[in-house]
C-alpha cells in the first residue's frame, strides 16, 4: 500500500471513530459535556472529511475552500473535546473558545490566500492542536475538583488513557514539527513518506481514538458510581440504605462469626422527632436527619458501615468491637449528636440499643439486630438520650 492509500484509508477510520463519538455521546443523557462531546465528533468526522477533498484536487476554488473548513472542523472538534471535558469536571468555559476557532480560520484563510506552502501551514494547525492538547491535559491531570470531587475515584483507567492519549498526541506534534524544519518533504502528499504517513495519520489515529475512548469510559464510570450511589445510599442522610446497611451487616457478621471475632451492633433511634417535625415544618426535620447522620458518620470508623434503618432509625455495625468499646461507642454517639447545634436552636437526642457478639458465638443478623432493638426499648422507656446493653450482658 502506498503512502497515498495508507493516508486515505488511515483518514476514514478517524471519520467512522469521530461517528461513533457522535453518535454514541448523542444517545447519552442531555447534558452539557455530552453535547459538547457529541458535537465534537461531528466536527472530527466532517473535518476530516473535508481535508480528504481538499487534498484530492476537487478544482482550485474548492480545494482551499475544503482544506479551511476541514483544519478549522479539526481544530473545533479538539477544541470542543476539551471544552466537553471541562464541563465533565464541573469547571465552566465561557464562549471564548469560539472566538479561538474563528480567529483560526481567520489565520487559516490568510495563509491560503498568500499561497504559503503545506509545511508552513501545517505549522498552525501544529500550533493550535498543541495548545488544545495541553489544555485538556490540563483537565485531566485536574480532573474533578469542588464539593463533587470525593463522590468520585481520584484514579480511573479512563482518566488514564486519556492522559496517555494527549501525551501521544503532543510527542508527535513535536516530532513532526522539529522534523519538518529539517526534512520537510517527509510530509508532503502525495508522495508522503512512511515516517509521515505515521507522524500526520498513523499515531494521530491511535492517540485520537484512544482519547475518544477515554471520554467515553470516564463518562461510563461517573454514571455506574452515580448509579452505585442510587442503589445503595440513602438520599437524605448519606448513610447508607436499608437494604444495603443489610447486605453489608450480614457480610461483617459472617465473617466475625467465621474468624470467632467480636462485633458490636447499635440500634440508634431519635428521641421526640415527632415534636421537631410538627414544631419547624418536615423539611427542617429533614435537614436535622441529615445532620445527624453526618454526626453519627464522622464517629465511626472507616471500616465500621452505618445505614438508616427506615424513618429516624439509624443501625451502624462495628466489626471487633467489644462490650467495654460498645458502650464507649454509645456514649460517643449520645454525646457527639447532643452537643450539635441544629437549626432551630434545640438540642436533639438520641436513644442507642446495643447487641454485641461474642468470640465464638453463633448469631444470625436478625436475632443481633433483635436484641439491640429490645435494648433500644429499655433506653427509650428509661428516660430515653441514654444507651443500653442488650439483655444478656446487663447495663
Ligand atoms: P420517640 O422518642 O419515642 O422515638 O418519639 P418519636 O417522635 O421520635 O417517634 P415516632 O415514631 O412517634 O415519630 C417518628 C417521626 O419521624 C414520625 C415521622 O413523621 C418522622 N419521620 C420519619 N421519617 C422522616 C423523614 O424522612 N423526614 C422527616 N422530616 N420526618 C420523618
Ligand atoms: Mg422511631
Ligand atoms: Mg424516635
Amino acid at each position: 500500500m502506498n503512502a497515498a492509500t495508507a493516508s486515505i484509508a488511515l483518514a476514514l477510520v478517524q471519520f467512522c471513530g469521530g461517528l461513533i463519538m457522535a453518535g454514541l455521546f448523542m444517545n447519552m443523557p442531555k447534558e452539557h459535556c455530552t453535547r459538547l462531546w457529541a458535537l465534537s465528533g461531528l466536527c472530527g468526522a466532517a473535518g476530516i472529511c473535508l481535508m480528504l477533498v481538499g487534498y484530492n484536487h476537487m478544482g482550485d476554488v474548492w480545494n482551499p475552500l475544503a482544506l479551511l473548513a476541514g483544519n478549522t472542523g479539526l481544530f473545533s472538534c479538539c477544541l470542543l473535546a476539551w471544552a466537553g471535558l471541562r464541563s465533565f469536571y464541573q469547571r465552566r468555559t465561557g464562549w471564548w473558545p469560539w472566538l479561538l476557532v474563528g480567529f483560526y480560520a481567520f489565520l487559516f484563510s490568510l495563509l491560503l490566500l498568500y499561497q504559503v506552502s503545506f509545511t508552513q501551514r501545517s505549522y498552525l494547525a501544529l500550533v493550535a492542536l498543541q495548545l488544545t492538547f495541553w489544555l485538556a491535559l490540563g483537565e485531566f491531570a485536574r480532573g474533578m475538583s469542588g464539593p463533587h470531587a470525593q463522590r468520585y475515584a481520584r484514579w480511573s483507567f479512563g482518566r488514564c488513557i486519556g492522559i496517555v492519549s494527549l501525551l501521544i498526541f503532543i510527542s508527535t506534534h513535536v516530532a513532526r514539527f522539529v522534523l519538518s524544519f529539517s526534512h520537510p518533504e517527509l510530509f508532503i502528499p502525495p508522495a508522503m513518506s512512511n515516517i509521515g504517513v505515521a507522524l500526520i495519520y498513523l499515531i494521530p489515529l491511535s492517540g485520537s481514538l484512544l482519547f475518544s475512548v477515554s471520554l467515553m469510559m470516564i463518562y461510563f464510570e461517573r454514571l455506574l458510581a452515580d448509579r452505585q450511589r442510587l442503589a445503595t445510599e440513602d438520599q437524605l442522610t448519606g448513610a447508607l440504605n436499608r437494604r444495603e446497611l443489610v447486605r453489608c451487616g450480614e457480610l461483617l457478621l459472617a465473617r466475625a462469626v467465621e474468624r470467632k471475632s467480636v462485633l458490636a451492633l447499635a440500634f440508634i433511634d431519635v428521641d421526640h422527632f415527632k415534636q421537631i417535625n410538627d414544631r419547624h415544618g418536615h423539611l427542617a426535620g429533614d435537614r436535622v436527619l441529615a445532620g445527624i447522620g453526618a454526626t453519627l458518620a464522622q464517629s465511626c470508623r472507616p471500616g465500621d458501615v452505618l445505614g438508616r434503618y427506615g424513618g429516624e432509625e439509624f443501625c451502624a455495625v462495628f466489626p471487633g468491637v467489644d462490650h467495654d468499646q460498645a458502650c464507649q461507642i454509645g456514649q460517643r454517639l449520645l454525646e457527639s449528636v447532643r452537643t450539635q447545634r441544629f437549626e432551630h436552636g434545640h438540642p436533639v437526642t438520641i436513644s442507642v440499643g446495643l447487641a454485641v457478639l461474642q468470640p465464638g458465638n453463633q448469631r444470625s443478623w436478625d436475632e443481633l439486630v433483635h436484641e439491640a432493638d429490645l435494648a433500644l426499648y429499655r433506653a427509650k422507656n428509661e428516660g430515653r438520650n441514654a444507651y443500653r446493653m442488650a439483655m444478656s450482658f446487663g447495663h
